[in-house]
């Protein structure tokens, strides 16, 4: 039995992943979906640091993805405050890596967005972002003197479409209530 000062913080995304059913997915369907999904977060946070991205990296199957975050790139980003940054959370005991937090256009507040390539809204998503959103409220240096206002997940559409936003702010406390629940689950009986 290993004392609590020799475990490794868990991530949010390892606290969570009991509950994350890909059971009915065949294996190389995960593999490619995963493989997807990653080239997607690269690709995002190399576009918004300003790097470039060699046309030939947005193959055809990600090139509807790639369209839908430009659409919500150009018609809703208006500023990035921090982006693809590892978090760790010293009061519950966890990390956590943050896709995106900034201003979104029109808002007074900070938003913070995990951004997702599946058609489907997964059932882990509202505690993983509102995990991640107190990463930010209680241990990102602050950049800008602005409170969270609003989180959700950014569903990128397949097809080049407009993304669609899945809010979780109203509910958030509750939602990371249910992430603490997993997280001390994944501490007593995992690792
Ligand atoms: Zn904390």
């Amino acid at each position: 039995m290993k004392t609590p000062w020799e475990i490794k913080l868990p991530s949010v995304t390892q606290a969570l992943g009991r509950f994350v059913d890909l059971q009915h997915i065949p294996p190389e369907r995960l593999r490619i979906a995963t493989a997807r999904g990653s080239k997607i977060h690269d690709y995002i946070f190399m576009d918004l640091k300003e790097l470039w991205i060699p046309p030939a990296l947005i193959t055809p199957e990600i090139e509807g993805y790639w369209k839908s975050y430009l659409i919500f790139k150009r018609e809703m980003i208006e500023q990035t405050v921090r982006l693809e940054e590892k978090l760790h959370c010293t009061c519950y005991g966890y990390t956590g890596i943050l896709d995106w937090c900034g201003i979104l256009r029109g808002e007074k507040g900070l938003t913070v967005i995990d951004w997702k390539s599946p058609v489907t809204e997964g059932k882990t998503w509202r505690s993983q972002v509102a995990a991640y959103w107190h990463l930010v409220e209680c241990h990102a240096r602050p950049s800008v003197d602005l409170p969270i206002t609003r989180c959700g997940a950014l569903i990128l559409s397949p097809t080049g479409g407009t993304p669609s936003f899945r809010e979780y702010s109203k509910f958030q406390p509750d939602y990371f209530n249910d992430f603490l629940f997993a997280l001390g689950a994944y501490r007593a009986f995992s690792g």
